[in-house]
């Protein structure tokens, strides 16, 4: 079996019918990483000690014929904002070069307790903050489908681990569309959960009431799995909720075609709009026709705060980072630089530490939230986030899910959009109202025939807690091109 060839599922079963072990898996994605992450900077640190010895345990348990899991010896890599205790964690800044975690996010314990198995650390855009890797401070990450070309972001890193096979999957975090646009740009399946679905405990908050940790994987079945172990209520985050505990497994991993034809779609007109790029309108139209193989109903529909979307998150998501980065001084946290003065200290630091992006939303944020233009801005901001949401609420009236396109562009070149952030800021305009309304979303690749065509993501959308039809959908999207 080759790397290429693998999936959780396939992994899984290569594992218990012996046909490899674990361990010479690691050590064979070790030795691709070794020869192909130069080109792609994938990764920011690597885990080789601990992965072998992971993947070692899972080859024991599978001799002594214990009962394992989908998750046991998979090659993971996971995103630079993601706690992994022992491992550094900088969420690609400066401002967090040296620093080592002191405890596993919840995710992470829940998927070491499945058997796992942790390849390193991936890059992304400083502290999530992005839509191509070009705001890592070391460096951005490639494309593996066309190294010219930007892999998306913020979770570049960990979407083109998995796209060029140094990773069976992945996990990334999500706050305006940093898993569904990098997905769509590399050509995996990228699922952001519903905001409360995945314990966000360990995650370096960006904007809290907008971030979410899922997978990138291979395949819909594959996030399926991931998203069922990693999904639930925490005590250690208060917005997790018990409602992501109630989600049935056997719903996620085993839909039913009969219950998918149920479903009914609706694809709304605002995101079929100029802007959006030929190629990319024609690849969605073509998911659509698949789609409709399957016999579901499909009718139009109107979302019409769409337009709003990126302004209102433009103003919540920076008010929200402004007051998350604040604790980021280079005291307790991060390189220190030397001054008399104890706010000397922290200009200095902050000066040194963040990168461009990061000083730009933290000016802006810290505006919309001063005295005298916090009503102007963050309290409408908040009014129309409502607006948004309510717009779902009534298309979920008619429909079950909602079919949209994930980005407007095919991937771009490197340099594009760096000196204009509002067209780099244009990128999220699909991703962006799913995160302001709290709901699961997934990114997943069109059937393309032509091999050397860039890839094409569309995005489903469901109903809070609905992660279920999603990937039922998705699932059976996924059969038509086998
Ligand atoms: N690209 C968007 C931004 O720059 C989204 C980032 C994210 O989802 N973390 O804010």
């Amino acid at each position: 079996m080759h790397l290429h060839d693998l999936t959780i599922k396939k992994f899984h079963e290569g594992l218990v019918n012996k046909e490899f072990s674990a361990h010479e898996m690691a050590q064979e994605v070790f030795d691709l990483i070794k020869a192909e992450d130069g080109k792609i900077h994938a990764y920011l640190s690597l885990n080789e000690r601990m992965a072998l010895r992971q993947a070692e345990e899972a080859d024991l348990k599978i001799a002594k014929n214990e009962p394992v899991g989908f998750l046991t010896g998979a090659l993971m890599a996971i995103k630079d904002n993601i706690l992994i205790e022992g491992l550094p964690c900088t969420s690609a800044s400066k401002i967090l070069e040296n620093y080592t975690a002191s405890y596993d996010a919840t995710v992470i314990k829940k998927l070491k307790s499945s058997g796992a198995v942790f390849l390193g650390k991936t890059n992304m855009d400083e502290f999530a903050m992005g839509s191509s890797t070009e705001n890592s401070a070391f460096g951005p990450t490639k494309n593996p489908h066309d190294l010219t070309r930007v892999p998306g972001g913020s979770s570049g890193g960990s979407a083109a681990a998995v796209a060029s096979h140094m990773a069976v999957a992945a996990l990334g975090s999500d706050t305006g569309g940093s898993i569904r646009q990098p997905a769509a740009f590399c050509g995996v399946v990228g699922l952001k959960p519903t905001y409360g679905a995945v314990s966000r405990y360990g995650v370096t908050a960006m904007a809290s009431s907008l971030d979410q940790i899922g997978p990138f994987t291979k395949t819909v079945e594959d996030a399926a799995i991931l998203f069922n172990e990693i999904k639930g209520v925490d005590a250690m985050d208060s917005t997790s909720s018990p409602q992501a505990s109630e989600i049935k497994e056997e719903d996620l991993l085993k839909p039913k075609l009969e219950d998918i034809r149920k479903l009914r779609i609706g694809i709304p007109k605002e995101y079929f709009v100029e802007g959006l790029s030929a190629e990319i309108g024609s690849a969605v139209e073509k998911a659509i026709q698949d789609i409709k193989s399957l016999k579901v109903e499909i009718k139009e529909i109107s979302l019409p705060h769409t337009k709003y979307a990126l302004s209102c998150y433009y103003i919540i998501m920076p008010a929200e980072v402004s007051s998350n980065l604040e604790r980021f001084e280079g005291i307790r946290y991060g390189s220190r630089q030397s001054a008399e003065k104890l706010i000397d200290l922290y200009k200095k630091n902050r000066e040194a530490g963040f990168g461009d992006e990061s000083k730009r939303r933290i000016l802006l944020g810290t505006f919309v939230l001063s005295s005298g233009y916090y009503d102007a801005y963050y309290a409408k901001a908040q009014k129309v986030r409502r607006l948004i949401a309510q717009d779902f609420d009534q298309v979920f009236k008619e429909v079950d899910l909602v079919l949209t396109p994930v980005t407007p562009t095919l991937p771009f070149k490197f340099g594009e959009k760096t000196d204009n952030p509002l067209e780099m800021y244009l990128s999220d305009a699909f991703t962006i109202p799913v995160n302001l309304a709290g709901l699961p979303a997934m990114s997943l690749p069109v059937n393309q025939t032509k091999k050397d065509k860039l890839p094409v993501g569309f995005q489903l959308i469901g109903r809070h807690f609905k992660e279920a039809d999603i990937l039922g959908l998705g699932q059976y999207y996924e059969k038509l091109s086998r």
